[in-house]
């Protein structure tokens, strides 16, 4: 059985693997809230798809979380614990409740060469942002490279360029 979760209560539902087509939506019914959804599956081609070209974030596994892999967009990129009601681009899925779920911000922008820079700024968090395990001052955009890590209360967060290996 796999699960998934639901969008109107936030529950999960059980299913059978063996439903899902890819490249096709599935009808779920939430025995919690009894409403019901539709879930399309990513083709193995289409998952193939995401883009890449601003980098992306590992959020490493701990016990709160599964590793996660976030795609950036060029501009801003919201961060924070995912929560019901609470729209951000990068929601991570962890029961980490000292990540706030309007946590970070990591902007992507291009310099005078064209090149890729990465900033994070704190989003006035409750715990505050790390990098490099030295806290980030109120309005500081600092930049981060390739391979430096990010704390968000005890979640870990690894900024990666380009595509995952
Ligand atoms: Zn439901």
């Amino acid at each position: 059985m796999k699960k998934i979760r639901c969008p109107k209560c936030d529950e999960f539902v059980l299913f059978e693997e063996s439903r899902i087509e890819y490249g096709h939506s599935l009808i779920f019914h939430c025995e919690n809230c009894g409403k019901n959804f539709s879930v399309r599956f990513k083709s193995k081609e289409e998952k193939q798809e995401i883009d890449y070209t601003y980098g992306h974030i590992i959020v490493v596994e701990n016990v709160f979380c599964e590793k996660q892999t976030i795609p950036l967009k060029l501009g801003s990129n919201m961060f924070g614990r995912r929560s019901l009601g609470t729209e951000i681009d990068c929601p991570i899925q962890t029961g980490d409740m000292s990540m706030d779920r309007k946590h970070c911000i990591i902007h992507v922008e291009l310099n005078k060469q064209g090149e890729i820079i990465h900033k994070v700024e704190d989003y006035d968090s409750l715990v505050g942002t790390f990098v490099m395990n030295e806290i980030l001052q109120k309005k500081e955009k600092r930049i981060i490279e390739d391979g430096e890590i990010i704390t968000l209360g005890a979640t870990t967060l690894i900024l990666k360029k380009g595509k995952p290996e």
